[in-house]
């Protein structure tokens, strides 16, 4: 039998796939408006899909289990030597790895509440405790996460912006935590959604890497790279913590369409910009029909926005009969909250067709 720690785990529920929706409700497949899971609703970026197209013969091959392109590529992007970074089957490859190198069973984690669901699972996964800290206003409140720091804590995770709530931390408070923490407690700054924050509310997370030696900064190719299919993450971290990570990781965590990819799309700026700006007109679009509408929402620093509804189960439900997949937040303690992601214009036009229509 497995151990306690392994069998309390709690199975992941995946989404309903498109094609399952679209035969139940008898729509065509592309009918369906999913708005579900922050992916990029362009599609692949230009520069991944030809490098794709490349990469295809070399399939026969295994792929390079050290990544050396992609983090010359990574490494030239941000500035930082190569052997402080560690490549994941997505991010949350990267941070279960952190869990599985960094906690034992008897150790501890913080994090907040209504932070992402893959930190309590790396967490539980490795053996260790999890500490949950009452979010503020839907954020981390990052006080109470340093006086929930035990003797026992070896990582605290901290999402800047959050998934679902969108909730961004002020660079400034971002450095005095930093500096708060005790030295032998790693930081995991997941930054799973930067590329959507104007430059003023950066947080130079890679400029302090050398002053911070216990901070490891997390990014992922799935969010405005739009490569979320091909599972590829990454963490920028002291050589020394890299070197431990990399120890845990299997040497053939990223395969090489992902490797080719990911290193194209680092390199489209021109696609980067056009997410960024459709991100914002989409959000105002959602936001301004939530508004009117008058359902709360959170105000969101990503590409996807949370609002709160009566009864967030029926309409949820009203919305897939109508095929529109959105996330219910149930998993989350949020019972009576959606998040639905920013989409192309028509797609936001459906949910809010099919929304209005449902509160009418
Ligand atoms: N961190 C955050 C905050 C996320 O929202 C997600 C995806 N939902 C991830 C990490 C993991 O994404 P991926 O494994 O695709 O990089």
């Amino acid at each position: 039998l497995a151990p306690a720690y392994i069998r309390s785990i709690d199975p992941y529920v995946p989404g309903k796939p498109v094609a399952e929706l679209a035969r139940e409700i008898g729509l065509a497949e592309s009918d369906i408006v999913k708005l579900a899971s922050n992916e990029n609703p362009l599609g692949l970026p230009p520069k991944a899909r030809a490098a794709l197209e490349s990469a295809v013969a070399g399939l026969v091959r295994y792929p390079d289990g050290n990544g050396y392109d992609l983090k010359a590529a990574i490494a030239a992007k941000f500035g930082v030597g190569t052997d402080s970074i560690v490549l994941g089957n997505g991010s949350g490859d990267l941070l279960a790895l952190v869990a599985r190198a960094f906690l034992a069973p008897g150790d501890s984690a913080v994090f907040s509440e209504y932070a992402f669901a893959g930190y309590p699972l790396a967490v539980q996964m490795a053996g260790a405790r999890s500490i949950e800290v009452k979010a503020r206003d839907y954020g981390h409140d990052l006080d109470a996460m340093l006086a929930a720091i035990e003797p026992s804590t070896r990582l605290v995770f901290v999402a800047n912006p959050n998934n679902p709530t969108g909730t961004l931390i002020k660079p400034g408070e971002l450095l005095e935590f930093l500096e708060a923490v005790p030295p032998n407690v790693l930081v995991l700054l997941d930054e799973a959604y930067v590329e959507f924050l104007p430059p003023e509310s950066k947080f130079d997370s890679v400029g302090q890497l050398a002053a911070f030696p216990n901070l490891i900064v997390s990014r992922t190719f799935s969010k405005a790279y739009g490569l979320a299919g091909l599972r590829v993450g990454f963490g920028l971290m002291h050589p020394s913590v890299a070197d431990l990570v990399n120890r845990v990781r299997a040497p053939f965590n990223v395969n090489s369409l992902a490797q080719a990819a990911a290193c194209a799309a680092l390199d489209d700026d021109e696609f980067i910009a056009r997410t960024i700006k459709l991100n914002q007109e989409g959000m105002k679009a959602i936001t301004d029909a939530l508004a009117r509408l008058d359902l709360p929402y959170i105000r969101s620093w990503a590409n996807f926005v949370t609002f709160h509804v009566g009864d967030a189960k029926l309409l949820n439900e009203h919305l897939l009969e109508n095929g529109v997949i959105v996330r219910p937040l149930a998993s989350y303690r949020m019972p009576n909250s959606l998040r639905v992601s920013i989409g192309l214009p028509h797609e936001n036009a459906r949910f809010i067709e099919v929304l209005d229509a449902a509160l009418d």
